[in-house]
């Protein structure tokens, strides 16, 4: 039930990718339900849209970025140009903020991005207190932040010979799961080293995971970074999902078409919004579905093929000797797709925010990671979860047949099912009162109000 209002603002801040816009934008219903009024400052580039979310103030931070600039395929080159460019109206607007005449409540804090690191000395300049939306996993902060040791170690930048070779360090994961970039090792190293000392100068970090899930990571992180952290998660559950955040429209068309199938029997397959495969890839991920004979309900985001337009290179005659056994479509409601009874599994790129939505609907999967934190957010659900499978020999289509096989029908489907169904509920009880989540927004919120 929302509670009354505490009579102070907070200005949240995302960076302008859809997995990290959906996490920040759920931390403020979050919030505004525990009685924060919530300014959100979003970039032109992939703008918000305020009517989704009325009882939210926006502000837009002009970033001046050129076409080009936003046309890049390196995530983290558009983020060292908002870093650059940024700076200056986010001051500006910081300043207006600031010096309300009063109509608005005071501003507790600013909740950001640690990507964004040009907040840091904005906020500090205005004496206003900083905390960060970390959005991945607490694992793969602790890797990132041990990048220099793997570095020094010799298991960074990754060598072709030295790929299945564990990392002692940091068990179960070997050499191939570390977090990869497409941009120069070096400056990659240079950007994270950067990172880890912006999180740790904040005023506290708040993580979408819970103990539950992550309770050995957050015992090990916790000495490492001597600020407050706060485990609410999983974000999304702590509210019906009738708030959208996606920059691309979800086609409800999914939701109609699952209504038809039977309990348990669809594959529902979503690589997130900035991996991209080859045609090769492609055409094995529709010849291993088209192969398995299972519903499949497949999201084909423009720019998952690059240089296609959509749909135009798949074999001819494809979509029609499905029969209606698959539906395709640009982009998904995912979260209700992932709470449908029809979804029994999902094939993911493991993303953090797709593993997360996963394991809170109970839905096993198959694990395609592509770079960043996701092999090793893919590790954790096949090796220490124990909760989906990895395609081990590569994106081939008999490959994705038997692992497919193998979840829906298999024992060994069976004994992950049974994991995963445990795993569900032990996650989604930390947000119960007196669950660990729970326990952990209660300190969130008096921490804020210290502050
Ligand atoms: N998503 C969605 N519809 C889709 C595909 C993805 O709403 O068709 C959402 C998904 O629910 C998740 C986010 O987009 O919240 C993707 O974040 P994730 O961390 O999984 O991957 P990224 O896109 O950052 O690689």
């Amino acid at each position: 039930m929302e509670q009354i209002r505490k009579g102070q603002r907070l200005i949240l801040f995302p960076l302008p990718f859809q997995g990290h816009i959906n996490p920040m934008l759920e931390l403020a219903n979050v919030l505004h339900f525990r009685g924060f009024s919530i300014t959100i400052l979003h970039t032109n580039f992939n703008s918000l849209n305020p009517s989704n979310h009325p009882h939210f103030t926006f502000h837009s931070i002009p970033d001046g970025l050129s076409e080009t600039e936003t046309s890049t395929k390196s995530p983290m080159l558009l983020v060292s140009c908002l870093n650059r460019r940024c700076h200056d109206p986010f001051r500006n607007c910081l300043a207006n903020l600031l010096s309300d005449d009063g109509s608005e409540e005071p501003i507790a804090c600013l909740i950001t991005d640690p990507l964004f690191n040009f907040t840091q000395s904005v906020a500090k300049s205005f004496k206003l207190p900083r905390m960060l939306l970390r959005t991945g996993s607490v694992t793969s902060t602790i890797v990132y932040a041990a990048f220099p040791l793997l570095w020094e170690k010799g298991y960074l930048p990754k060598q072709e010979s030295q790929l299945e070779e564990p990392v002692v360090e940091l068990p179960p994961l070997k050499v191939k799961d570390l977090p990869t970039n497409s941009c120069d090792p070096k400056i990659f190293l240079q950007l994270i080293t950067e990172w880890g000392n912006v999180i740790k100068t904040s005023d506290g970090v708040i993580f979408n995971t819970s103990e539950d899930l992550e309770e050995q990571a957050l015992l090990t992180i916790r000495p490492d970074f001597p600020i407050p952290i706060f485990p609410i998660g999983p974000f999304h559950k702590w509210f019906p999902t009738s708030y959208t955040s996606s920059l691309l429209s979800e086609d409800e068309s999914c939701i109609s078409w699952l209504n038809t199938q039977a309990p348990k029997s669809v594959v529902y397959i979503s690589f997130g919004s900035i991996a991209a495969v080859n045609e090769a890839q492609f055409l094995e991920i529709a010849w291993g579905l088209a192969n398995t004979n299972q519903p499949f309900l497949w999201v084909v985001r423009p720019g998952l093929l690059q240089g296609s337009e959509w749909l135009e290179k798949l074999p001819q005659g494809y979509l029609e000797a499905l029969d209606g056994k698959g539906h395709i479509v640009k982009w998904a409601p995912q979260k209700k797709v992932l709470a449908h009874p029809a979804v029994g599994l999902f094939w993911t790129h493991n993303g953090w925010n797709s593993t997360l939505e996963s394991i809170s609907e109970g839905v096993p999967m198959v694990c395609m990671p592509i770079s960043c934190d996701q092999m090793l957010n893919a590790r954790y659900v096949s090796d220490v979860w124990r909760v989906g499978l990895q395609l081990e020999k590569g994106i081939k289509r008999g490959e994705i047949e038997i692992t497919i096989r193998n979840l829906m029908t298999e024992k060994e489907g069976e004994e992950i099912k049974d994991k995963m169904s445990k795993l569900k509920e032990k996650t989604n009880l930390s947000l119960r009162e007196g669950g660990s989540s729970y326990q952990s927004l209660d300190g969130l919120v008096n921490h804020i109000l210290s502050l």
